[in-house]
């Protein structure tokens, strides 16, 4: 399919690689995508043409602003982040859009940054990799406390959706992952960080409060589609202190979107397609931790009607995003 559009495609640059580097630098393929995240206009223009994929919206790569202890290094690095993109951005701007990285560890500094970069750099929403530290190693703040309230009203008002992306989880606080470093990846850790902080902020009834609010999880939905059933049955049963007017399907189906990124199998792609319907699904990659080619390769050639790849591929991100596209 020509026209794709691809929203969890992620670049670094230089200073905010080195937490990264500790962390992935065994891995075989660093140099590589160590390449790959600081190049936005060559090799990744090149990769867009080869497999069909008319625009990304990029994103500062995790866990990046969020790891930051220090709240006025936050607020630098994400200023400094965003205006680097918005650069990028206009040497390309039919082929590249952004989100916003923000300094989570001060909602004001959040909604300040956020305004900026929608109102000023012509931004299509946030990108913010989880939970945030803040002042010691041993912090984990979520964002469906009360604190966060002003700033989810805000991103509210401007009608453009936060990008939930996943990050590696804090070991004082995973004793459970305990002696098995893998838990901690991608391969597990992310989906399990991801799905909670969402599950939270649907539990504190911000989407009551905030009915048009959406959110964007990757990952095929960070496995919560394969439990939507067994959430609203059990909570039906055990509430457990849930008492919000609808069940969590209700949200689920009704504030999220969901994407492809890294999660190319597809029986699981027909049965998130099933649960959350054609609107809420959109194509994405996760580059440059997956390939381009073999996820736009997998999307072309899954079987599906024509509209139906057409929304998913493209016509969904255009609308949720207000994409300057036709
Ligand atoms: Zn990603």
């Amino acid at each position: 399919m020509q026209g794709k559009i691809a929203l969890e495609e992620h670049f670094a640059m230089e200073d905010t690689l080195s937490d990264l580097e500790r962390r992935l630098s065994d891995n075989g393929d660093w140099a590589d995508t160590r390449r790959r995240l600081l190049d936005i206009q060559k090799l990744r223009l090149e990769e867009m043409d080869r497999n069909g994929i008319e625009m990304v919206i990029l994103s500062h790569t995790a866990p990046g602003i969020q790891e930051l202890l220090d709240t006025g290094e936050a607020v630098d690095l994400s200023q400094r982040a965003n205006d680097l993109l918005a650069e990028e951005i206009a040497r390309h701007p039919d082929r590249f859009a952004g989100f916003a990285a923000l300094p989570m560890q001060d909602p004001e500094a959040a909604i300040i940054e956020l305004t900026r970069c929608i109102k000023d750099l012509g931004f299509k929403g946030a990108l913010v990799n989880g939970f945030t530290q803040k002042d010691v190693p041993d912090s984990v703040i979520f964002y469906d406390i009360p604190e966060y309230r002003p700033f989810w009203a805000v991103l509210n008002e401007f009608d453009l959706p936060f990008y939930m992306h996943p990050r590696t989880s804090i070991a004082s606080r995973s004793q459970h992952y305990e002696g098995h470093p893998w838990l901690f990846s991608s391969a597990w850790g992310f989906s399990v960080e991801a799905s909670i902080h969402s599950l939270r902020l649907i539990g504190s009834g911000l989407f009551e409060e905030l009915p048009k609010l959406q959110i964007v999880l990757g990952h095929l939905g960070e496995r919560i589609p394969f439990d939507m059933w067994r959430l609203d049955h059990r909570i039906e049963r055990q509430p457990c202190g849930y008492s919000l007017p609808q069940p969590m399907s209700y949200y689920l189906r009704n504030n999220f979107h969901l994407t492809t990124s890294g999660n190319f199998y597809e029986p699981v792609f027909n049965f998130t397609l099933a649960e959350m319907g054609v609107d809420r699904l959109m194509f994405s990659v996760d580059y440059p931790y997956e390939d381009m080619i073999e996820g736009a390769a997998w999307f072309d050639q899954l079987e599906m009607a024509k509209e139906t790849r057409q929304k998913v591929g493209r016509t969904n991100a255009v609308d949720l995003f207000k994409l300057n596209l036709t």
